[in-house]
């Protein structure tokens, strides 16, 4: 009985009415018949979903692919395991929350907010991930050949928006009110995530005035979480170790 409902929840899901209309009668009360469809359709549903997963994850640009798996928490001390996970619900994107990473370089703000993006993929969510620098150039490009409505539509399509690097690149004023313009059709619309190596006090230093400065930060703090990280590079902690244990070899 439990298997012909999933039986059926499977053919709805793949949108095959006839077969689920008529595969009782077919069957003729032979349960076999009806296990052997069973596992066929458990089987085309899995795959379709792995595709669907694979079509996420590549249309949202990642350029590396980074999972919560691989994150060593016991390195980022600043940062518990428990409240990342929290993250990876979906909930935050269910109620168009922000999330905003921020620390210096080298502690992983990249590496987590490709995790979430990922993850959010996994969980059924539309996700583009993209720098800071390179969001504002593509949309001053578009602006310049007269598609910047295509290009916006583009950063605002999506369930996630992950905008990677902002404060590595002072905006000119130009750039700085087509990132706002993104902020701002988001607000409470859509998830942004963005990871940060400034302050919000020193969001003045990226944006061309404060006025500039704090309108983003209000836009995405509120109904926002700040997720502050702190520590030293983990690059440089592994090129450290490294050579720690190539000096420890050479000693005989
Ligand atoms: P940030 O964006 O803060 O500058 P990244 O996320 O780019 O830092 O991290 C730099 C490199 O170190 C990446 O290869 C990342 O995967 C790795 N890394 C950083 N922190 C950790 C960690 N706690 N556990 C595992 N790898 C880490
Ligand atoms: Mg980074």
């Amino acid at each position: 009985m439990k298997k012909a409902f999933l039986l059926e929840e499977h053919l709805r899901a793949l949108r095959l009415p006839s077969m689920l209309e008529h595969y009782g009668r077919l069957a003729e009360g032979d349960t076999e018949k009806v296990k052997y469809l069973g596992d066929l359709s458990a089987l085309e549903v899995d795959k379709r979903q792995e595709k669907r997963i694979h079509t996420r994850i590549t249309t949202a640009k990642f350029p590396v692919l980074k999972t919560l798996e691989s994150f060593d928490f016991q390195v980022q001390t600043s940062l518990s395991k428990s409240t990342m996970l929290k993250y990876t619900d979906g909930e935050f994107i269910r109620k168009r929350e922000n999330l905003i990473f921020l620390g210096p370089t080298g502690v992983g703000k990249t590496h987590l907010l490709t995790a979430l993006g990922l993850s959010a993929c996994e969980s059924g969510y539309r996700v583009v991930f993209t720098t800071a620098a390179e969001m504002c150039l593509s949309l001053i490009t578009a602006q310049k050949e007269g598609q910047l409505k295509q290009k916006s539509a583009y950063y605002q399509r999506c369930d996630l928006l992950l905008i990677d690097e902002l404060g590595y690149v002072p905006f000119a004023r130009e750039a700085s009110d087509l990132l706002f313009g993104v902020i701002s059709k988001r607000y409470e619309r859509a998830s942004i995530a963005i990871t940060t190596n400034l302050a919000f006090t020193d969001w003045t230093q990226i944006f061309p005035d404060a006025m500039a400065a704090s309108a983003a930060i209000d836009r995405l703090v509120h109904h926002g979480h700040v997720i502050e990280m702190s520590g030293e590079s983990y690059r440089l902690r592994s090129r450290q170790e490294g050579r720690k244990r190539q000096a420890s070899k050479a000693t005989p």
